[in-house]
């Protein structure tokens, strides 16, 4: 009745047991007597147990060699499959070690010619086996060594301490050399890795695939120009090797003397050389040349041409009349249009096969081009959105008008290279377009005169942008302007363009105002570009409208709203400010305060609804008295403050007269008919009537008490109702 477990036991450890059985049966002296050498008959027991011993090696080795290492899921299930690997090792091991005792006992003990295979084992158990099982062998040769000597008395001792001076020797030498070894392999392994890891980021560079990977911070200072050009130069480079190795390899399979491949130039008359792989020197060193001979003929029909022997002459990359023999051109077309020409000629004739090689190659020279292209697209969408996203933060961000205004302007040059940036907006009220603010790029050139652009005025159905309000899309189609006599803003303004947009600043559906982008370089507003900024202005416009909301809020927050004159408290704040100011400056100031005479009669005669039209009027007065620094403000109810700055006591008083003198001359209506007002003011100077506000307002609140006192409809100073205060108390 044997459980799983035991079984399982035996089976990995069974052999390893058997082993050190061999061991210690060798270790004993069982088989001394298995061998006629030393002239004894051989014990046939002695000889059994050798056979043994043998057998447990043959068995050992046997089954080391065809171990298969349990299962994940066996090795999960149970320890002694984990430590199957380990038995097989130590099996081995000992098995050997038994069994070149074996043999040395019966070749002689300590004095056998054989020692070498043990300083073999050994080495091999070194080398080979897990420090463990190598650990373990040497034991059992020591084990096996001493029982030998125990066995050969005295006599053994020289042979013995000669057999461990030796084997220990050469365990240290091959330690040492093995891990030299190992420590040399490794530094080559490095070596290897390293330059691999160079080769694969040389390779991930000309891919541009690690700028991919770069972060946003190293690439922000970059200018999309630069960022471009960056683009440009990696695109050029890995299109060339591409197309060098191309060329390389047609020239080397057709035995070609040149092959060449040619570029459309700018002119159609002309031709670029782009690439050469050539054995002659007879090659042009222009960079360009015409388009004639069979190259002509090529670049017109659009079909490859092999021809048998050209003339000299014919063939415009090599230098004069040179003989080039036989000509395949094969042309280089993406979509329609006829890119370049691919080249090859030499002494023989090329064949239809080769032909077809050819056209091959200059598919892969076509092929390279693409996968670039589409690559660099990939790469400037990346940039660009990155760009849009830092946009879009910012206008989230921006508090007043002009903040979004420019912000807007930022982030359109963040996605396009413009000339001028123009942003209007629509006064639906009164039908008209104003341009509220601009940009130039510096050294831009001049698309359109700015200076009549600033501040500049236009009524609805004058031109683009009133008919991008009304249409709620963007113009022109396509970003280019089809012809330039189609007005902008309207037709006394002419831009000069080669791209054009004009688009709509769009929120909660409704258009109110545009964007405005135009540039004299050809295509700059591609269907990418233009969606971007789409986003880009329907933002700008909800900024806008933000940042419209947040200035009457505060309109609201510091006027009155009967008159619109500045609130009370509002107006106390600036009053502060005047002063401290004035203090700073050495300035004189003034603060007049203005008090409607016999008020209640106004409304308890006309109704309250007149009387509040009496203070817009009189708001209205003061408001076109005074000038811009100066501040006109309800105090509260029927009474006004202002406050004049830097001037003087005189100045005041002439104001203040002229004040009255208009809001007496008011002719106010009512049902009853009409009717005039009058006001008392009191008035207060500064520095002479008060250092501070209070002081200041107290001084001319008894002036106007003063004004009140004596009949109204008049204007006193502090000064004199000091004076005709002092005067009453003497009499
Ligand atoms: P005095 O010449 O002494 O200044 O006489 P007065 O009647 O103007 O003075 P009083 O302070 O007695 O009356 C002020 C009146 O102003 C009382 C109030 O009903 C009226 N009033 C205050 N605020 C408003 C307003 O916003 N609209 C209207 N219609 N009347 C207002
Ligand atoms: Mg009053
Ligand atoms: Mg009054």
């Amino acid at each position: 009745m044997t459980s799983r477990p035991l079984r399982r036991a035996l089976r990995v450890t069974g052999g390893f047991w058997a082993a050190v059985l061999a061991c210690t049966a060798v270790g004993l002296g069982v088989v001394d007597q298995a061998s006629p050498l030393g002239g004894t008959h051989p014990s046939a027991v002695a000889v059994l147990f050798f056979a043994s011993v043998v057998a447990v090696l043959i068995s050992a080795l046997t089954r080391r060699m065809h171990f298969v290492a349990p299962t994940a899921r066996a090795q999960r299930v149970s320890r002694w499959m984990r430590l199957a690997p380990s038995f097989a090792d130590l099996e081995v091991a000992l098995a050997l070690a038994a069994a070149t005792y074996a043999l040395l006992s019966v070749t002689g003990g300590l004095h056998s010619d054989l020692y070498p295979l043990l300083y073999a084992v050994v080495a091999f158990s070194a080398t080979f086996q897990t420090r463990l099982a190598a650990g373990l062998t040497i034991t059992a040769v020591v084990a096996l060594e001493l029982s030998l000597l125990q066995r050969a008395g005295s006599d053994g001792l020289a042979p013995a301490i000669y057999h461990f001076v030796f084997l220990f020797g050469a365990l240290a030498v091959h330690a040492l050399f093995l891990r030299g070894l190992v420590a040399a392999n490794r530094r080559d392994h490095d070596i290897r890795v390293r330059s691999e890891v160079v080769k694969q980021r040389e390779s991930a560079r000309d891919y541009r695939l690690i700028s991919v990977a770069l972060g946003a911070e190293s690439r922000a200072p970059r200018t999309r120009r630069e960022e471009e050009q960056i683009l440009q130069a990696g695109s050029v480079a890995t299109i060339s090797a591409s197309i060098y190795h191309s060329l390389s390899l047609l020239h080397q399979a057709l035995e070609a003397r040149s092959c060449v491949l040619l570029w459309r130039g700018d002119s159609d008359s002309e031709l670029k050389i782009k690439e050469v792989v050539s054995d002659c020197d007879a090659i042009t060193e222009e960079p360009t040349i015409a388009l004639s001979g069979v190259l002509k003929a090529v670049a017109r029909d659009g079909q490859a041409l092999t021809m048998g022997h050209c003339k000299p002459g014919q063939i415009s990359y090599y230098e004069g009349a040179f003989d080039a023999g036989a000509f395949m051109g094969i042309p280089v077309i993406q979509g329609k249009h006829l890119r370049g020409i691919l080249c090859l000629d030499r002494q023989a004739p090329f064949t239809e096969k080769e032909r077809e090689i050819a056209e091959r190659a200059a598919q892969q020279v076509l092929v390279a081009i693409r996968s670039e292209q589409v690559f660099s697209t990939v790469e400037k969408a990346k940039y660009e959105h990155e760009r849009f996203y830092n946009a879009s933060a910012l206008l989230c961000r921006a508090l007043t008008m002009e903040q979004v205004q420019d912000t807007a302007f930022d982030a359109a040059a963040a996605i396009v290279d413009y000339d001028i940036a123009v942003l209007t907006l629509h006064d639906a009220d009164r039908a008209r377009h104003r341009v509220t603010s601009v940009r130039v790029k510096d050294g831009a050139p001049e698309v359109v005169n700015v200076e009549r652009l600033q501040g500049l005025e236009f009524r609805d159905n004058a031109g683009l942008a009133s008919m991008v309000v009304k249409n709620k899309h963007y113009l022109p189609t396509g970003g280019a302007p089809r012809d330039s006599s189609t007005p902008v803003f309207n037709n006394k303004l002419r831009f000069q363009c080669e791209s054009l947009l004009v688009l709509p600043l769009l929120s909660a559906d409704e258009a109110i105002g545009t964007l405005t982008l135009a540039s004299q370089r050809r295509g700059q507003f591609r269907k990418d570009v233009r969606e971007m900024l789409g986003v880009i202005s329907n933002q700008v416009a909800v900024s806008m409208q933000n940042a419209l909301m947040y200035k009457r809020m505060e309109t609201m927050a510091t006027t009155d709203g009967l008159t619109g004159l500045t609130n009370h408290r509002s107006f106390q704040e600036r009053f502060a400010d005047l002063v401290e100011r004035s203090q700073r400056h050495g300035h004189q100031a003034a603060m007049l305060l203005c008090d409607v005479d016999h008020f209640k009669n106004v409304n308890d005669t006309y109704g309250h609804p007149v009387g509040d039209e009496v203070l817009r009027q009189v708001a209205r007065v003061l408001q076109e008295a005074v000038r811009k620094i100066d501040i006109p403000a309800r105090y509260g109810g029927e009474e006004f403050a202002v406050v004049l700055e830097a001037t003087d006591l005189e100045g005041a008083l002439g104001l203040a007269e002229r004040i009255r003198e208009d809001v007496g001359a008011l002719v106010l209506d009512s049902e009853q008919g009409t009717f005039g007002i009058t006001m008392s003011i009191g008035v207060a100077s500064f520095p002479a009537d008060g250092a501070d506000p209070p002081e200041l307002i107290e001084h001319a609140d008894m002036s106007l008490y003063h004004a009140k006192e004596s009949g109204r409809n008049q204007v006193v100073c502090y000064r004199d109702f000091q004076a005709a205060r002092k005067a009453r108390k003497a009499s």
